[in-house]
């Protein structure tokens, strides 16, 4: 086993995972860059590796039990688990408007925003727990917030969000008796593909509280949800 930490980062081919991948690794960790399309995935840890950093790529398709469960098993040490995988539903499929939402898009938005995280989350637990210091990151979105209301109708991906802010204090007390912290965040309104580059905040902005939740000390807080500014409302 490898005595530097290693932290897998789930849709870390592209826009805030990438990020975030490109972080920890500058920080010093092994990245496990977790991406289901095998040439994305090959194009980001090349990119990866010429920037120095110890990058490994590792199939993952979280809305898979069989990739979820093969990822698990190629992965030797776990330190840090980023589930930033997610996917907004298309504007022009239903997903915008609660009174023709399509149950089908719910369906896919939730696959992949909230039961990815809790497959790929149980999957990842048993080497988490034989970490020294663990930490889990949940890239989730102010508009999961109940309280905050922002940004467009969005009426799979909003709900999906509130459920894996919800799931985060489920596992975090769950969790409570451990040394391991999880948390979740948001990384604010980011040019990546998700929001057509429509905006001037970087993915290495938005990838910030991630890594800074992935890096917390042992007292750090646990079950929480953070943007930049500090908590968020849930
Ligand atoms: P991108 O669309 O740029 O990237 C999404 C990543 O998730 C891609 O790597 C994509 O892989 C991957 N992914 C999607 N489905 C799966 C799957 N089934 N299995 C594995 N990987 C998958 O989005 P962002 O970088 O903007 O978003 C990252 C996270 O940040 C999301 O959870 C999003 O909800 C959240 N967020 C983003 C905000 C923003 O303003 N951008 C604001 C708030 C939250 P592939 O390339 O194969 O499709």
């Amino acid at each position: 086993v490898k005595d530097t930490k290693t932290a897998l980062v789930t849709g870390a081919n592209k826009g805030i995972g990438f990020a975030i991948a490109q972080g920890l690794g500058t920080l010093g960790y092994t990245v496990a860059v977790g991406a289901r399309d095998d040439g994305r995935r090959a194009d980001a840890v090349e990119k990866l590796r010429a920037e120095g950093i110890d990058a490994f790529g590792v199939a993952l398709d979280v809305t898979s039990d069989e990739s979820v469960a093969a990822a698990a098993a190629a992965i030797e040490r776990l330190d840090v688990l980023v589930n930033n995988a997610g996917i907004g539903g298309r504007a022009d499929d239903g997903a915008q408007d609660p009174t023709t939402l399509d149950l089908g898009v719910v369906r896919t938005v939730l696959d992949t925003n909230v039961f990815g995280v809790v497959r790929v989350t149980n999957a990842m637990l048993p080497l988490l727990h034989r970490a020294p210091a663990p930490r889990i990151v949940n890239v989730s979105s102010n508009m999961g917030s109940l309280t905050l209301r922002t940004g467009p109708i969005m009426a799979a991906y909003a709900p999906s969000k509130s459920m894996l802010n919800s799931l985060t204090v489920q596992y975090a007390r769950r969790l409570a008796e451990t040394n391991i912290l999880v948390n979740a965040c948001c990384p604010g309104y980011v040019a990546t593909d998700f929001t057509g580059h429509n905006s001037t905040r970087t993915p290495r902005e938005g990838a910030a509280i991630a890594i800074r939740l992935a890096t917390l000390p042992d007292d750090g807080p646990r079950g929480g949800f953070f943007d930049d500014a500090g908590v968020v409302a849930w």
